[in-house]
């Protein structure tokens, strides 16, 4: 990569796993010069995750993937909880898209990281090391550097999971950089020299994973279609269809079975019988783990981030450890590139781990409350669960729990920690994921709305360009952070006939309808109406929705949050909220 500057790159980003290669992904994107340093010297080729959702699908569409990864995906698969007798207790499979994609993907991981790391090559400003281990970084109030060498133990690939020794000199070497993000896993070096302690709960439960893959010219999955929770108190199971005849079991393990006995290949032949016939699958790999429930106290120390397993590790059983680290990647992306930039002060890195941690916390609870639910090995408490599971079903909230996935975090920032304007009243828009409708657009085509408001600030206008009451300079600050401009329309209540209704499209302006009622269906649940205007950030959260009168304060406020430095004298921060609020 050529050296423009004193800095050899922007960002480093140590480890090159699932949120990493997003990571890369949403910097090479920006046009910020990246250099990523991976261990391994070869892509680890074993599947971890399996699962992902509609949140990370919207973040592999903004940087323009996710139609390549939904190739090697199974959409729309239903997860349920089994009894051991084969009958559903509950099914969770809601088909309503609000962020423009299905809810359930099932991927295998390989597969994943693979087209990632491909796809990165578009990137000329990407530069990937692998087989360079990051040791060592220091920084001061302007660079970090980063002192990586040769990789000295390598993970192996096979289901041991153990370490060899590559054998190579140590080839150190040194990088200076503006921002270093730790997106290493688990064991993260980058954490560790911080100082910086993971806190909750190693579980001492050991379960055996099994990954398979189905023989060619077999046809042997077909009674196990779905994501399945067994919930067998003789032997809790997990079964997770993947694609291209890929699939994996979990059992856990008894108290008193061994990791041995559980990894021997007539335990495993054993244990898969019950489900499948063994002879039609090669086992990929067999390995008894425990799993953990851990969070960073800090995800930031000045210009180094923790991202990713690094920042937290979350138990699998709702597949969220890699999601959590793609919308981690997805959370630092915009707000790194707004204040290399120059758009921004570094404080807006301030509010990364605020916003992040309570939901990834969240997912870790809601993980460890799935592995409760799935794993009761008393006879009675199992039944106490069926029957209590069934009664409730029965009313609303346990239904809607199971059947629409309420059990699942929202994408909804804790109140008073995120960048933006107060949230005004409960399930309030502001610190929340805005949706993401199928519009259509002046050309008669449908599109989904992220294509339209693009990698930075947008301001959405409920039947109204959203500019209308701004001033000026106003929209000259908005320009200059390469904001878009969006009138949401009724469907079929384009502006038209009257002999007021001008011929052309306003200059810099799209006027696009909700095909699905969706968007302005969300300014109504506001409280908003017709003419007022949603300012959106960069990752989709909203920032602010005001009426049209409030719309020229927002704006300032916005500019006030991204460079306080410089804009203090903008009237009083409280009173500038205080126009907001009331
Ligand atoms: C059995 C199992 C099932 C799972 N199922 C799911 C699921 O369905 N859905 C889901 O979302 N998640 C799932 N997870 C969790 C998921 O795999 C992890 O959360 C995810 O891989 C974390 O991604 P990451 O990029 O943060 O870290 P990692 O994937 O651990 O990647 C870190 C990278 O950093 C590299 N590295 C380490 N140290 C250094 C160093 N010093 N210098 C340079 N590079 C370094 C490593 O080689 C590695 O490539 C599962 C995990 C397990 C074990």
């Amino acid at each position: 990569m050529k050296k423009t500057s004193n800095f050899d790159a922007d960002i480093v980003i140590s480890g090159l796993g699932p949120t990493g290669l997003v990571l890369a992904h949403c910097l090479g994107k920006r046009g910020h010069r990246v250099i990523v340093l991976e261990r391994e010297p070869l892509f680890y080729g074993n599947a971890r995750a399996v699962y992902t959702d509609d949140e990370c699908m919207r973040v592999f569409q903004s940087v323009g993937v996710a139609e390549e990864l939904q190739k090697n995906m199974l959409l729309d698969t239903p997860a349920q909880w089994v009894l051991s007798d084969g009958s559903v207790l509950s099914q969770y499979g809601p088909l309503k898209q609000p962020f423009g994609w299905p809810h359930i993907s099932f991927f295998y991981q390989p597969y994943l990281e693979t087209s990632l790391s491909d796809l990165l090559a578009k990137y000329p400003n990407v530069e990937i090391c692998r087989g360079r281990e990051v040791i060592d970084f220091s920084q001061d109030g302007q660079s970090v550097s980063i002192e990586h060498r040769a990789t000295q133990e390598s993970r192996s690939s096979d289901h041991s999971g153990d370490s060899i020794n590559t054998g190579l000199a140590e080839d150190i070497q040194h990088i200076r950089a503006r921002y270093l993000v730790g997106a290493d896993g688990g064991r993260s070096i980058v954490r560790e020299k911080l100082g910086i302690k993971m806190t909750g709960k190693n579980f001492p439960e050991p379960w055996l994973v099994v990954d398979l893959k189905m023989k060619d010219g077999e046809d042997a999955i077909r009674h196990i279609p779905y994501f399945n929770f067994y919930c067998d108190p003789d032997c809790p199971a997990v079964s997770c269809p993947q694609p291209d005849g890929y699939h994996r079991f979990e059992f856990m393990l008894k108290p008193g079975q061994t990791k041995e006995y559980m990894e021997k290949p007539e335990t495993v032949r054993k244990y898969l019988s019950k489900y499948v016939d063994p002879d039609k699958f090669e086992v990929k790999r067999r390995l008894v783990y425990t799993f953990n429930a851990l969070m960073a106290e800090r995800w930031r120390d000045q210009r180094v981030l923790l991202a990713g397993d690094a920042a937290h590790m979350t138990p699998q059983f709702m597949g969220q450890g890699a999601s959590s680290g793609v919308r981690d990647a997805y959370n630092i992306a915009w707000k790194l590139s707004a204040i290399l930039e120059g758009k921004a002060d570094d404080s807006l890195l301030d509010s990364y781990q605020t916003e992040r941690q309570h939901h990834a916390q969240a997912m870790i609870d809601i993980s460890v409350l799935m592995k409760d639910i799935v794993s009761i090995s008393s006879p009675v408490k199992a039944l106490a669960r069926n029957v209590g599971i069934k009664l409730g079903l029965a009313t609303p909230f346990v239904r809607d729990f199971f059947y629409e996935g309420k059990f699942k975090p929202s994408p909804v920032y804790k109140k008073g920690e995120y960048f933006g304007l107060p949230r005004r009243k409960r399930n309030g828009p502001e610190g929340a994921m805005s949706p993401q409708p199928e519009v259509r657009n002046i050309l008669g085509r449908r599109q989904l709305l992220d294509d339209i408001t693009g990698d930075n600030f947008a301001l959405v206008g409920y039947e109204t360009d959203p500019r209308a009451t701004l001033s000026q300079s106003t929209v000259d600050f908005l320009d200059s952070i390469g904001c878009r401009y969006i009138n949401v329309m009724h469907y079929g209540n384009r502006p038209q006939n009257k002999p007021n209704v001008e011929r052309s499209t306003p200059e810099g302006l799209v006027e696009v309808e909700d095909l699905q009622e969706q968007m302005t269906t969300w300014f109504e649940k506001a409280g908003k109406k017709e003419g007022s205007v949603a300012i959106l950030r960069p990752d989709k959260f909203s920032f602010a929705v005001v009426s049209a009168k409030q719309a020229e304060t927002a704006v300032q406020q916005l500019k006030t949050m991204m460079l306080p430095s410089q804009l203090k004298s903008y009237k009083g921060e409280e009173e500038v909220l205080d126009v907001v609020t009331h």
